[in-house]
């Protein structure tokens, strides 16, 4: 049995795990807060309880000390931190670079570092996880799980925007997508529950939490995906928009606003939050609808009706589709979402069983009618157990 710790290393947070592969077990994980000030905060969980630890973080160096601290306390997740045997770390931008999990080498470093104007925000935090898992973990084999890499399958009539060839060679604009170890994950769950082969499997993937994208999969390979060069394209999300005419963002620079500020209208204050005028969080929004808001309730319908027109659009161009799958926190959870988008979906062969929606909860289990061509199901995702999966493989397989 081997332990693998995972790292998701974020801007001011991190989180972590730790997984016994090959049995799949989850020995705890826990969540860093803060890190960059006096007031860092750290969360653990096993299945013994919770402990909690407040520190000065001035940096990232100080918060990996502090999770191998936590990791290895009385009543922690292990005994020493020799018994690591390998770190996955999710890594956001693989580029065009990468288009599997690999082990981390110099080559791999400057890929991230290369990819960084591409993903400003997540490169270099992953960077950094990664740096200072190699000083303190230094016995440690370290892979590298890419957010992009799943999406690397898109043929050119998927990734390539309808612009001069220049922008794509020079700039490097191109559909990327994101979210690719959340859609790998419930796909691979996906066949196994319909006892369908992976490698032969068509699915429409939709990941709706606060980040949203859907995925379209043939024979087990990613071959569209709503969200693009960014993770801004796409569904309407919890505060950035989706979808735009990009016309907008020429007219509101006419208007006089920065680019900071169209920058904060399209990632922070937009999406559900700017529609609903209530919140980013659906049960917010839900219970505002049902209290007779009508801004809320538009923005649910305004939810629902792009994602229809994605499994639409992506049913049109698969030429065949075994389900749908919902995951993600509002995939998961938000029955009633669940409902307003696929109670109308009956003209493509989706049909919901609206007494399984609700018996199903969060999953996983299968939630369309008896007969419906199309299944829909929910699976709940484990992005943190895929990049086990794919560290043990590549480290010990
Ligand atoms: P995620 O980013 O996948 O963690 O999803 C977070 C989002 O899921 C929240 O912002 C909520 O909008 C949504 N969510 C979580 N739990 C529920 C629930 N019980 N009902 C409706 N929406 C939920």
């Amino acid at each position: 049995m081997k332990s693998i710790l995972i790292i998701n290393c974020g801007s001011s947070s991190l989180k972590y795990e730790v997984y016994e592969m090959p049995d799949r077990r989850s020995l705890g994980k826990g969540l860093i807060e803060r890190i960059g000030g006096s007031d860092g905060h750290l969360t653990q969980k096993t299945p013994e309880g919770k402990t909690e630890y407040d520190e000065n973080l001035p940096d990232h160096k100080a918060a990996m000390g502090l999770m191998l601290k936590a990791l290895t306390a009385p009543g922690g997740i292990l005994k020493s931190v020799e018994d690591i045997a390998a770190v996955g770390h999710r890594v956001v931008h693989g580029g065009e670079d990468y288009s599997a999990s690999v082990i981390i080498d110099g080559k791999v470093i400057k890929a991230i570092e290369d990819n960084t104007e591409l993903a400003p925000l997540h490169n270099p935090a992953n960077l950094t996880g990664i740096r200072e898992a190699q000083t303190l973990l230094p016995h440690c084999p370290q892979a590298a799980v890419w957010d992009t890499a799943f999406h690397q399958t898109l043929s050119p009539a998927a990734y390539l925007y309808g612009l001069d060839r220049r922008l794509y060679e020079e700039y490097r604009i191109r559909r990327y997508g994101f979210h690719g170890t959340s859609h790998r994950y419930v796909c691979g769950e996906a066949a196994r529950i319909l006892n369908l082969p992976p490698q032969e499997a068509n699915f429409i993937s939709c990941h709706l939490g606060n980040g949203a994208s859907i995925t379209a999969v043939a024979a087990g390979k990613s071959v569209d995906t709503s969200m693009g060069f960014t993770p801004l394209e796409g569904l309407v999300m919890g505060t950035r928009s989706g979808d735009l005419d990009p016309a907008i963002l020429l007219y509101l620079l006419d208007k006089g606003l920065s680019k900071t500020e169209i920058n904060n209208e399209l990632n922070k204050k937009g999406g559900m939050l700017g529609l609903s005028g209530v919140s980013n969080d659906m049960r917010d929004i839900g219970r505002a609808a049902a209290e007779g808001n009508r801004r809320a309730e538009e923005a649910l319908e305004v939810y629902a009706h792009r994602i229809r027109k994605y499994i639409g659009g992506y049913t049109a161009n698969l030429d065949r589709v075994d389900a749908v799958i919902f995951t993600g926190g509002i995939g998961e959870n938000d029955i009633p979402m669940r409902e307003r988008i696929a109670g109308r979906l009956k003209s493509i062969g989706i049909v919901l069983d609206p007494a399984r929606n609700k018996e199903v909860r969060s999953g996983p289990g299968i939630i369309s009618a008896q007969g419906s061509p199309i299944t829909l199901l929910v699976v709940p995702t484990n992005e943190e157990l895929q990049i086990a999966l794919d560290t043990y493989e590549i480290v010990f397989g």
